[in-house]
């Protein structure tokens, strides 16, 4: 924590977020990949991690390793606070209410998958809808066809206009009191853009119907607060956050928790077993069955503090600064063409270059020691949406610089010299 009045570490005098100390504190940034000095613009996938999330994963195998709940010995009394202790950095992370709403799970796609098996199925039956829009990531969209398909439900999409985002009026006109729920990203992983969630949310409150909202894209670039959003459900993943693979977390408003029933069964779940009859454990406890990611939670908590330190606000504000600069950096590549809307976003910058496939672009950016995704993002009917089956995403983080940037673009311009 930063004492009052003191700057935050990574902070300039103005107070503004400068790169090189988060840079310095993340040792996989300092390789070399094919000869060259690493330029990771993968965030979307994956970030890296900082030494102190590192430190706080060996510190406890080394140190700490307990299991929790359970022992009445002083190591599992340690490591079940430290594990409570990263529930309590979440819900404050994300403006929960408490703690108790929210739940550990593996990451943004296990998130969905218990809301769609436990709140999913008590809710949804034959004439109700679920409204997703059209640019959603698979993890937004399959478990729903899936219990959709169970529970004779329909998943509707909710259209995107020419230019990428979510098509508004469509979607106020697609709502309805068969609507059972909404789906929504808080930033797009394909373009990086923020749809109005608020006003979306409020909306489908309107008719009853409850919101997810997948936070993946979202928590490693942006001030949230669910209770401002008015999110019934907020999923995210630890590894894209700085975190390690395998944690993450739900959350869900009190009230909703209360009244779903567990998903998977075991111990840690429970609160008494007779064989005629279990009796299970209260939120968020009942939906964490067996040994959770220790580990993973206590990294979580160190990735989650190492991005708080630096000022959420002013990390958020340069990272828009670097996505202009990237935006028009890039327009200098002949042939280039970013998909979607230029502002309201995350630094996402997804493109197509004429006479390049995505994964010829890809590979010769690797060539160089530039790490990009090409492919369909998992996120197939948004790319269908332009015609395309495949594009390259270039995405940003914190630690990326405007070399970072110019290393990119030169790169392709290298390549467009190159030829075809
Ligand atoms: N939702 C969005 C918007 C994503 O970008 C991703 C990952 O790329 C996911 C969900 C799935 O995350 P995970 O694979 O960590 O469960």
């Amino acid at each position: 924590p930063v004492p009052p009045g003191a700057t935050p570490p990574g902070t300039g005098a103005a107070g503004a977020f400068s790169p090189e100390r988060a840079r310095a504190e993340v040792p996989a940034l300092h390789r070399t990949v094919n000869g060259h000095p690493l330029v990771w613009l993968d965030n979307g996938a994956t970030t890296h991690k900082p030494h102190q999330m590192i430190e706080a994963l060996s510190t406890y195998y080394s140190a700490a390793n307990s299991n929790i709940h359970r022992g009445a010995h002083t190591m599992a009394r340690e490591a079940t606070e430290a594990y409570e202790s990263g529930r309590a950095a979440v819900a404050d992370f994300l403006g929960a209410a408490s703690p108790e709403e929210i739940v550990f799970v593996r990451g943004t796609t296990e998130a969905t998958n218990l809301v769609a098996h436990t709140w999913g199925r008590d809710h949804l039956g034959p004439g109700d809808d679920i409204l997703v829009p059209v640019l959603e990531h698979h993890s937004d969209l399959v478990p729903w066809q899936q219990l959709a398909a169970e529970r004779g439900a329909r998943v509707v999409p909710v259209p995107l206009t020419p230019e990428g985002t979510i098509d508004q009026g469509a979607y106020a006109d697609l709502l309805s009191y068969r609507t059972q729920l909404v789906v929504l990203s808080h930033a797009s992983n394909v373009l990086g853009t923020i749809p109005p969630v608020r006003e979306m949310t409020a909306l489908a409150h309107r008719y009853d119907a409850a919101v997810l909202v997948d936070g993946a894209q979202a928590v490693a670039h942006l001030p949230v607060d669910v209770q401002e959003l008015d999110a019934d459900f907020y999923a995210f993943s630890g590894h894209k956050i700085f975190g390690p693979t395998g944690i993450g977390a739900l959350y869900a408003k009190s009230a909703l928790l209360a009244e779903m029933r567990p998903w998977q069964g075991g111990g840690n779940m429970i609160e008494s077993v007779e064989f005629g009859r279990t009796a299970f454990a209260s939120a968020p406890h009942r939906f964490e069955a067996g040994t959770g990611h220790i580990a993973g939670v206590i990294g979580l908590h160190a990735a989650l503090d190492w991005l708080s330190g630096f000022g959420r606000e002013a990390v958020a504000a340069y990272e828009t600064a670097l996505t202009a600069y990237a935006q028009d950096a890039l327009q200098a590549v002949p042939g280039l063409e970013l998909l979607g809307p230029a502002t309201r976003k995350v630094g996402a910058l997804t493109f197509t270059l004429a006479g390049h496939t995505p994964e010829e672009a890809a590979r010769w950016l690797d060539d160089g020691g530039i790490a990009v995704r090409a492919g369909h993002h998992c996120a197939q009917p948004a790319l269908r949406h332009y015609g395309l089956d495949s594009a390259v995403r270039a995405s940003l983080a914190l630690y990326n610089t405007r070399e970072d940037v110019d290393r990119l673009t030169e790169s392709l311009l290298r390549l467009c010299e190159a030829g075809g």
